[in-house]
């Protein structure tokens, strides 16, 4: 019998590095693969999902700019790098026989879609997995940021953001055994607190549209579906 899912659409935000394995760089296609069977696992259950994944595993418009580009043209390739993950993960969830559109905020017709919301919107409605790539378009903002701009314009119910770890502690659990997980959390404390759940750009927008975070393990097999299914362990920011 098919557990009823608590949620109707989702965003699900990735780090690029979420998708390089054990290497220090790139794309890892075993990785690529088992993230896309827990995003399936998700899809299979009726569920709508969006995905933002970032670029850090190809590169950073800060790391660049360190290096003496210019930041605006660091941050562009940055974007860049957000569309070839997307087209890794696109690659991966067809492979599932997963429809999926990938949806870029800066237009490459011969590549992907453009971004037209309402579009967006009906791809959701015939149960296509979305994948919001090149984050908002924008130089000085985050793919964190893109996944709350673009959850909160397709009426998502939450952000799950998979990380290493199973939540938001006090302090780094995988440094201090005595780290304690909160299970649930306020935007405002986790900004006072410093806490790096997400960029303060993208908390505060999700404070100002009320959409909850969810942060959870993505080592975790099944994790994705279990919370949506009500089970595991994770933090709401709320
Ligand atoms: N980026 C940007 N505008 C956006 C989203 C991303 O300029 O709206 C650039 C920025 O340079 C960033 C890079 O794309 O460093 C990769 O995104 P991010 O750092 O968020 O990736 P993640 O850390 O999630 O892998």
């Amino acid at each position: 019998e098919t557990p009823v899912p608590r949620f109707r659409r989702v965003m699900l935000k990735i780090s690029g590095e979420a998708l390089m394995g054990d290497q220090g760089y790139g794309l890892h296609p075993p990785t690529v693969e088992r993230i896309a069977r827990e995003v399936k696992a998700v899809r299979d259950m009726g569920v709508e999902v969006c995905m933002v994944i970032g670029g850090g595993n190809i590169f950073r418009g800060l790391q660049g700019s360190a290096q003496g580009m210019e930041r605006t043209t660091a941050d562009y390739m940055g974007m860049l790098a957000t569309v070839m993950n997307a087209l890794a993960m696109q690659s991966a969830l067809e492979a599932m026989g997963v429809f999926t559109r990938v949806i870029s905020a800066i237009p490459m017709d011969q590549v992907c879609e453009p971004y037209i919301r309402r579009r967006a919107v009906r791809h959701l409605e015939k149960k296509r997995v979305c994948i919001f790539a090149a984050g908002t378009g924008n130089p000085y903002f985050t793919t964190d940021t893109a996944a709350t701009l673009r959850a909160s314009e397709m009426g998502c119910e939450a952000i799950f953001k998979g990380t290493k770890v199973d939540g938001v502690y006090d302090k780094d659990p995988k440094q201090h055994p005595d780290a304690r997980r909160f299970d649930r959390i306020g935007y405002t404390e986790v900004l006072a607190r410093n806490l790096g759940v997400m960029d303060a750009s993208a908390i505060a927008l999700a404070r100002d549209n009320d959409l909850p975070i969810i942060v959870f393990s993505l080592d975790e097999p099944g994790g994705f579906r279990g919370i949506i299914e009500g089970r595991g362990t994770y933090t709401v920011v709320h």
